[in-house]
């Protein structure tokens, strides 16, 4: 009887693992006709210049909605398009998507603005990369310094090698580099001058204790040190609070984007507050 508990609890493992494997195979499918049918959205967060007060630019952010299981975060999707290579394809489409979105805005009375699209890691190993960002611009007429691409930290740290190469080529399109979630990754400081980066985003997860931590507001403050003095603009994420904002600003941090200002939101929504805040047009 022991050896059957055993070999129930045996099928029990491989059973359940096989439903994994089968689950994540069927979310992929679906992933893949989610992009075909056109079912995926960018929603767009406002990103705050410090000095004037006004929206600098967005980061587009992707979302799915599935039929049956609704709304599927990117933390969770995004890593399975990676080991699928779907990010491949996805990533074609979120650039393409959010530069038509910003010609549209740049017409609206705002030529200036900037928006920001991640990258996967995967991306970076694409071979034709930059040319992709090259025919996107050109495709829908943006000066290049209008686009700008966010890496995280852990993506260029897998192959920094690599990574360095693709991004040199990539600035050389005029487009900017920004370097998401600093501050969480394994990296040493001294790659940071080897890669050809305009600006480091500050992780929220600092930026969330600032005003409680005694550690995590030293961290902030260091990073915006090493931002100036690397001549590298820095950004903070998941500015919550006005408390997070006063802190910010009083040492020397140039933008801010959090749920302070206003959550990633579709088009609409964010031309309304972009007029609010910019008051033009
Ligand atoms: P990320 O690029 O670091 O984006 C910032 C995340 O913080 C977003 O989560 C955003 O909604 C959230 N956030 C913004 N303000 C606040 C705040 O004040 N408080 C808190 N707690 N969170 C805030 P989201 O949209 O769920 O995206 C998660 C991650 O998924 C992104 O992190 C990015 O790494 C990835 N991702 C999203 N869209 C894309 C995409 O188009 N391509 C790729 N490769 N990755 C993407
Ligand atoms: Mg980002
Ligand atoms: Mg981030
Ligand atoms: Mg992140």
């Amino acid at each position: 009887t022991l050896a059957k508990t055993r070999g129930n609890r045996y099928q029990f493992y491989v059973a359940s693992v096989d439903n994994e494997i089968r689950e994540r195979k069927r979310l992929e499918r679906e992933l893949s006709e989610a992009l075909a049918m056109d079912q995926l959205q960018l929603v767009y967060q406002p990103q705050i210049d410090f000095r004037t007060g006004q929206v600098a630019g967005a980061e587009a952010l992707l979302r799915w909605e599935h039929p049956e299981q609704g709304w599927i975060s990117p933390e969770i999707f995004i890593p399975l398009a990676e080991k699928s290579d779907l990010i491949i394809a996805i990533g074609e489409w979120v650039l393409d998507r959010a530069c038509a979105q910003l010609k549209v805005w740049h017409g609206m009375g705002f030529p200036e603005l900037r928006m920001a699209v991640n990258l996967s890691a995967v991306q970076l190993k694409q071979t034709d990369l930059t040319d992709l960002v090259v025919r996107t611009l050109s495709k829908h007429q943006l000066p290049p310094q209008t686009l700008e691409l966010e890496m995280t930290e852990t993506g260029i740290m897998e192959d920094l090698q690599a990574a360095a190469t693709a991004l040199k080529a990539i600035k050389k399109s005029g487009v900017l580099l920004a370097l998401d979630d600093f501050g969480t990754g394994y990296s040493s400081l001294s790659y940071l001058k080897q890669l050809p980066f305009d600006k480091i985003k500050i992780d929220k997860s600092f930026v969330q204790e600032i005003t409680d931590s005694h550690d995590d507001s030293s961290i902030v403050r260091a990073i915006i040190q090493l931002g100036e003095s690397l001549e590298l603009q820095v950004i903070a994420e998941g500015v919550e609070t006005a408390a997070h904002e006063t802190y910010l600003i009083q040492h020397g941090c140039q933008e801010g984007q959090g749920y302070y200002y206003c959550k990633p939101v579709p088009d609409p929504l964010f031309i309304e507050y972009l007029r609010k805040s910019n008051q033009a047009a």
